[in-house]
């Protein structure tokens, strides 16, 4: 994870898994279908997520010249395999941060956290995201926003979460 480039920190572009980079459509419709909600299987199989590939050429394009942060709301433990799709799709990034354990708040709320912290100490420069609610909490903070065009199934399954907890 290299994050200078001549001695001086380059401006960081951060950027979402599911809906943005992640195609978790396959996964959402499984959890969808079932009655009672299985989260840990919802999770469970995001290695295998196929990559939303033109938003992933723009992030190994931008990577040149920028630092890329991963900002998720996926919980904490599922950091090896969101690590390990990272690897395996070419995308290295200087940080990914992540929802910590126990932290059921909605996303904008959790990811705006996750942001505001980040802002403190990286200067970024835009950020991309599928999440019209998560759009809006980075906006707030000055962050110049461009939002993926996300999937219905992403904004149930998400919209679910806040009432579920794990
Ligand atoms: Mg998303």
């Amino acid at each position: 994870m290299a994050s200078r480039s001549n001695g001086k920190r380059r401006p960081v572009v951060v950027v979402d898994m599911d809906g943005t980079i992640a195609d978790a459509s396959r996964r959402e419709a499984k959890f969808l279908r079932r009655k009672k909600k299985d989260w840990p299987g919802f999770f469970r199989d995001m290695e295998n997520d196929p990559p939303i590939k033109e938003v992933l050429a723009r992030v190994h394009e931008l990577s040149k010249t920028h630092d890329i942060v991963i900002l998720t709301g996926r919980p904490e433990k599922y950091r090896p395999q969101t690590e390990s799709w990272l690897k395996k799709h070419k995308v290295n990034p200087v940080e990914v941060l992540m929802r910590c354990s126990g932290d059921s708040r909605p996303d904008f709320e959790a990811k705006g956290a996750l942001m505001r912290d980040l802002l403190e100490r990286r200067t970024v420069v835009m950020a991309l995201d599928d999440r019209a609610p998560v759009c809006d909490s980075y906006r707030e903070l000055g962050v110049y926003v461009v939002q993926i065009q996300s999937d219905s199934l992403n904004q149930v399954v998400n919209e679910t979460y806040r009432l579920n907890t794990e």
